[in-house]
């Protein structure tokens, strides 16, 4: 709107680009302070990836392939009257199921940002200079200019896919957006990568009863740095013990599909191994790229590094002032309650006043859990991370072993239980956690919580066990 010379344009105290974890939780939480804040989301559905095509779906998917592993042990434990035949899976209905729950989430969001009184714009953002930004709005309305004091770019990843060019039909392929697009099960599923989404996704298939395959290219490991090198093996071993065939060494050279219909010819996907695996779906799980393309940010002048992440300070602010980035743009951690500490610590410190001045996430000893079959848990240093930080002052301890639970299977169906602590100096300072096995997920948060704390060895040693349980054994290491 044209206000003497100058534009003027609707001003905000504080602008979110990106309605994900990360820039709902900063908006909302700027807004509890009184402030005047927007937050303009690029799709229909506010949530991001956590929400719409990550954690939430995933979980649940999770969960359907858990019970498929309890249905199986039922006999084991004398349940009668089961049938000949094991209870079906319908794929196409838990589908259906599980995207109404996730628009419930999303109007909840959408609730949520109204109740704080935060100004939703739907469309696309463009930064124009350090204060303005314009929005393409997603209902085909004329692009238009918002002014922000502080601006905060919360825009996410996406999957990393290879193109035909590099790898001849690559693009046959999925990535993990669109397995949340499969809407029946396929039988056969070939994935390609030894990360988090490569480990999960291929635990559901395998549970949900589809034939597996896992192609790890040259000198991988499964879970890369982040896990200790006895989880690494433990889950490999696991995961061919189940019944995953995981091709180590190999990439793929191509792939074709065989037959006339893009949606059920079987894809022929070929290695360098010289095997030819006959699936029907490809799924590519080799990483994410952050969403740094058309937002305006070389224009004007936010420097990123040369994976194209957004470069931040320990205060999450970019090299342009007045502007900080948060979440997986960043390429830190990408994990959502970072995400979500990030941005309402920025939030905090911007607007809370005195008390929340410094006010920051530590980046350090962030617990993660991977929804593998069983889960992984860890926090802290691996033993190769902590002996090239400490040297000899490191001491492990490890306990494998069988939880109850599976005493009652046939040795095939007993699933292992690895859990490893490491410890530095004479005080035995606790400065790692990695642990597989059933329920890992649930029992690493309160043991993340200590560690944060700084316990030492001795303090597990004086804890009383809880028993019986599988948390007990990291309070009875020897
Ligand atoms: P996002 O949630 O991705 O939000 C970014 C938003 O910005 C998107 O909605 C996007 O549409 C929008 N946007 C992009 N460009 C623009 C633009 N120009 N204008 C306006 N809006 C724009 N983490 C966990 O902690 N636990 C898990 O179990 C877990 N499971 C996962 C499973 C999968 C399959 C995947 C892919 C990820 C998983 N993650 C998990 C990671 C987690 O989802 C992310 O770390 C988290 O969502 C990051 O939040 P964010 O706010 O940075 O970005
Ligand atoms: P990751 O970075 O975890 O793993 C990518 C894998 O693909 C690595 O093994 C990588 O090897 C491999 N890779 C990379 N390029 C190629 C290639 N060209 N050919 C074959 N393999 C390749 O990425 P994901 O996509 O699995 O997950 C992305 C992120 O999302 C995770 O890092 C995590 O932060 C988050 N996430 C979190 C979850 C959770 O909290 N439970 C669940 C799912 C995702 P290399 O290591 O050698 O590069």
């Amino acid at each position: 709107m044209p206000s003497g010379d100058k534009l003027s344009y609707e001003k905000y105290d504080y602008v979110c680009i990106g309605g994900g974890s990360g820039g709902i939780a900063s908006a909302r939480r700027a807004a509890q302070y009184g402030k005047k804040v927007a937050l303009i989301e690029a799709t229909a559905r506010l949530g991001g990836t956590c929400v719409n095509i990550g954690c939430v779906p995933k979980k649940l998917m999770w969960h359907a392939a858990d019970i498929a592993e309890t249905i199986r042990s039922a006999s084991c434990y004398q349940f009668k009257g089961l049938g000949t035949e094991p209870p079906q899976f319908s794929w196409s209905d838990f589908v259906i199921q599980r995207n109404s729950y996730v628009r419930k989430l999303n109007d909840i969001y959408a609730s949520n940002l109204a109740k704080d009184g935060v100004t939703h714009h739907a469309g696309r953002a463009r930064l124009l200079s350090p204060t303005l930004i314009s929005i393409t709005p997603l209902n085909g309305c004329p692009e238009y200019t918002i002014e922000a004091s502080q601006i905060c770019i919360a825009t996410g990843a996406r999957p990393r896919i290879l193109d035909d060019n590099h790898v001849p039909g690559a693009s046959l392929g999925i990535d993990s957006d669109r397995f949340f697009e499969l809407t029946c099960q396929p039988k056969r599923v070939a994935i390609v990568g030894a990360g988090y989404i490569a480990v999960e996704l291929s635990g559901i298939f395998r549970s949900l009863g589809t034939e597996v395959h896992v192609i790890v290219r040259k000198g991988d490991t499964f879970l890369g740095m982040f896990a200790d090198p006895l989880i690494q093996d433990t889950v490999h071993s696991w995961m061919e013990r189940s019944g995953v065939k995981v091709h180590m060494n190999s990439s793929v050279l191509r792939a074709q599909r065989v037959g006339a219909n893009v949606q059920t010819s079987p894809i022929e996907v070929y290695t360098d191994q010289g095997e030819m695996l006959e699936v029907d779906v490809l799924l590519w799980a080799i990483g994410r790229l952050p969403n740094t393309e058309n937002l305006g940010l070389e224009s004007v002048g936010i420097m990123l590094d040369d994976a194209r992440n957004i470069v931040v300070d320990d205060y999450q602010n970019t090299s342009v002032k007045g502007i900080s980035a948060i979440g997986d743009v960043t390429g830190k951690a990408m994990l959502t309650p970072v995400a979500i500490q990030a941005g309402r610590r920025l939030a905090n410190r911007l607007f809370g006043g005195i008390a929340f001045q410094d006010d920051h996430l530590d980046y350090a000893n962030i617990p993660t859990v991977v929804f593998s079959h069983p889960p992984i848990g860890a926090i802290g240093l691996t033993e190769p991370q902590a002996r090239e930080k400490y040297g000899d002052a490191v001491k492990t301890y490890t306990s494998t072993f069988t939880a109850l639970y599976f005493s009652m299977m046939d040795p095939a169906h007993k699933e292992p239980s690895v859990y490893k602590l490491i410890v530095v100096g004479p005080q035995e300072r606790v400065v790692g956690i990695h642990i597989f096995g059933l329920g890992s997920d649930e029992v690493l948060q309160g043991f993340g919580v200590a560690l944060k704390m700084g316990v030492c060895k001795r303090d597990l040693d004086e804890t009383i066990a809880i028993h019986p349980s599988s948390g007990e054994e990291l309070v009875t290491l020897r």
